[in-house]
């Protein structure tokens, strides 16, 4: 048994926002949901999504022996993030001008989990962000964290939505467990909804990833249909950017998650100009590695 306070005590120290703890259990209502959502195709390229469902809906399957999961948040919101006001540069998604938030998180877990086993020395854990089959939104839900927001991603009422989830899945039952949140949710807002140029938002809170720009700018096929990617070269903030939690919640504290290069200072020209040298000097450290340059100059005016 190991201390909820503890936990979320630790999880802060560490630089998280937001923390909660659950139960590690099949989560059946959100696994057919997810069933549909990919009957119905809206996975596109992303075929990753079609594997090791029942895993990703029943963290005891992913990993022998968890009993509980800890969901941490932690806010990357920048003045980018807000959006690029009057500028025509080439367009970069906000959480991908600071280093690869991959590594960023597990360092995070990592001293989270350590710090845990000094408490409990028998504690086996694992963790978790954006690396596994893990329905890390719906723990942050059922945790309390936020919930679902129109544009499918979550948010929280006192950081938005610009956060990142990680997960540490641990082998100790927990003295308490959080819930979900009882108010919150998005009202009549639509303002996500109307501003996606490409309406790739569905009714259910989901998002048609054959459609978002998010998805194109990174994982387009060849024979994919040419959706334009309104400016953008990396990723989209366009849904989150008019979001009223974004607009009002405090900027990110972590320095963690600091920009490493400031793509305003980057127009079209110096874009197409950059030899795979400068770029790696420039963003090496960044998540637009996975991308690579020559995908980022192709996606200039399309
Ligand atoms: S990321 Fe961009 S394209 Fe995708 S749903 Fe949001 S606004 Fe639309
Ligand atoms: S923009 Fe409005 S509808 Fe969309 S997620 Fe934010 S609060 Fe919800």
């Amino acid at each position: 048994m190991i201390s909820r306070n503890l936990i979320t005590n630790v999880a802060k120290e560490v630089g998280f926002d937001l923390v909660g703890v659950v139960r590690a259990e099949a989560m059946p209502e959100l696994r057919n949901r997810f069933e549909e959502w990919l009957l119905e195709g809206n996975q596109s390229t992303l075929a990753y999504l079609e594997r090791n469902v029942d895993k990703r809906f029943d963290q005891r399957l992913l990993v022998e022996g968890v009993r509980s999961v800890v969901v941490c948040a932690v806010s990357y919101l920048s003045p980018l993030s807000r959006g690029y006001g009057d500028s025509d540069v080439p367009k970069v998604a906000s959480y991908a001008v600071a280093k690869d938030y991959h590594r960023q998180i597990k360092q995070m877990l990592s001293e989270l989990a350590e710090r845990l086993c000094q408490a409990a020395p028998t504690l086996r854990y694992r963790a978790f962000t954006d690396s596994a089959p893990v329905a890390e939104k719906s723990l942050a839900v059922k945790a309390g964290l936020g919930w679902i927001g129109r544009n499918s991603l979550l948010v929280t009422p006192d950081f938005g939505s610009m956060v990142l989830l990680g997960e540490l899945f641990i082998s100790e039952q927990s003295d308490a467990y959080d819930e979900p949140m009882q108010d919150g949710g998005c009202g009549s807002c639509r303002a996500c909804v109307a501003a996606c140029p490409n309406s790739a938002i569905l009714d259910y809170r989901a998002i048609d990833a054959r459609r978002c720009i998010s998805r194109l700018t990174i994982e387009r096929a060849d024979e994919e249909d040419a959706l334009p990617l309104h400016g953008w070269i990396f990723g989209c903030d366009m849904c989150q950017s008019v979001c009223p939690y974004n607009r009002r919640a405090p900027l990110h504290r972590n320095p963690r998650f600091d920009a490493v290069f400031d793509p305003l200072s980057l127009d079209r020209a110096a874009w197409q100009a950059m030899s795979e040298e400068e770029f790696e000097a420039l963003a090496g450290a960044t998540p637009l590695t996975r991308s690579g340059l020559e995908r980022l100059k192709s996606n200039i005016n399309k």
